[in-house]
């Protein structure tokens, strides 16, 4: 049993503890409260607070580090990407190893990590990440939606199980899936996270509301334009809705052009928003509404993107970019995003995103300056990896 005595502990579950005491017996939380006396380690005027989780990222599509140039237009940013990726034959493995260990270094514990080729699972497996592994799955025009899903559950039965690699089947989007491939993945996922691209792009809305735009020429243009496509009519929420997918299970991704009534929908189906603002900007999907996402009601949690569409994935630069965003959010609330709403989230909330006895000491230890006023609001200022480790590692 280490005792470890810092400046501040922040459980996230509870107001910071100034001169709090943190118990790990064997890698798993014993406690957490005031200094009551005794022996302990003071570790000085650092913050330990829960490893930050990503809620969503590519990390197979690291190689496109800088590839991709930043875009007006969404479509035509995803148009871009997708040529490049078609010049290679697989996912080169060296930098997947190479962003596993930058978010690592940067505080990540845990990531909602989406792939299409379970390229990213043996580099897992070999890394400290926890992570719900999404396969995604694309396809407008599938004459067999429910032979593709056992597909691709057979790629799931296939890889070694652990603990801490969760793998699950989810949709790309609502323009590039469709509906009966989504309700078949919906089947498929029953209880489990469920991620989607939601409310990324104004011309998803177009998409969905009319059948024409950007969207539609990139089917047409890719061969995969179905005619008989049912035009929803509708916004991308009650879409979803309509084909019974709106529950607590779902990760609505960046939401950049979600309505207030969406966001209440999202509320009160307990689902979860992951704002990603860093990759908003890039692609040229827009800003996302951080405020009303708080506003709102529904659970939040945050994510860095791909190394296609973001500089690094580094988390606290995500928060920093929340904070910028949204300067009435509480910072309290941008931490619990990053920490134990994303944990929820992803399924992992019964082992890590607070500091809680019986939980997972994946626990960082940042370095504060000798002036800090409010820790919350220094947290989530942006922190560079250098001021910052992982409390079990010397
Ligand atoms: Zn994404």
């Amino acid at each position: 049993m280490t005792r470890y005595r810092a400046a501040w502990v922040l459980p996230i579950t509870s107001p910071p503890i100034p001169g709090g005491v943190v118990s790990i017996d064997r890698d798993v939380i014993a406690s957490v409260g005031e200094f009551d006396g005794g022996a302990v380690e003071d570790i000085g005027n650092v913050a330990i607070l829960p490893g930050l989780v990503n809620a969503h990222t590519h990390l197979e599509l690291s190689w496109m580090r800088g590839q991709v140039a930043p875009c007006a237009s969404m479509p035509a940013w995803a148009a871009s990407l997708m040529a490049l990726r078609r010049s290679v034959s697989h996912e080169p493995p060296e930098p997947i190893a190479g962003a596993i260990a930058e978010a690592r270094a940067s505080g990540t514990c845990l990531v909602g990590d989406v792939t299409n080729t379970f390229a990213t699972y043996d580099p897992l497996l070999d890394s400290e990440l926890s992570a719900a592994l999404f396969r995604e799955v694309l396809g407008f025009s599938v004459p067999d939606p429910d032979a593709l899903v056992e597909q691709v559950s057979g790629q799931i039965a296939d890889l070694t199980p652990i603990a801490w690699l969760r793998p699950s089947i989810v949709p790309h989007a609502p323009y590039s899936v469709s509906p009966a491939l989504l309700q078949a993945i919906a089947r498929w996922s029953a209880g489990k996270p469920l991620s989607i691209h939601l409310g990324e792009s104004a011309q998803e809305l177009e998409f969905l509301r009319d059948g024409t735009g950007e969207w539609r020429t990139l089917l047409e243009a890719l061969g995969v334009w179905n005619p008989s496509w049912p035009v929803p009519a509708c916004g991308p929420v009650e879409y979803l809705d309509r084909l019974g997918m709106v529950d607590e299970h779902l990760l609505a991704v960046h939401g950049v052009q979600f309505t207030d009534t969406e966001l209440s929908r999202l509320a009160s189906a307990r689902a979860t928003i992951v704002a990603c603002p860093r990759s908003n900007r890039w692609t040229g999907a827009g800003v996302p509404p951080i405020d009303r996402f708080y506003a709102s009601g529904a659970r939040v949690a945050v994510g860095t993107d791909s190394l296609a569409s973001v500089d690094d994935l580094n988390l606290f630069a995500e928060l920093a970019e929340i904070r910028r965003l949204a300067p009435g959010v509480p910072a309290a609330r941008i931490l619990e995003s990053a920490t134990l709403a994303g944990a929820q989230a992803l399924g992992f909330d019964a082992e890590l995103g607070s500091i809680e006895p019986g939980k997972r000491a994946q626990l960082l230890a940042v370095r504060l300056p000798a002036n800090v006023t409010d820790v919350e609001q220094y947290l989530v200022s942006g922190i560079a990896p250098g001021d910052l480790r992982w409390l079990d590692e010397p």
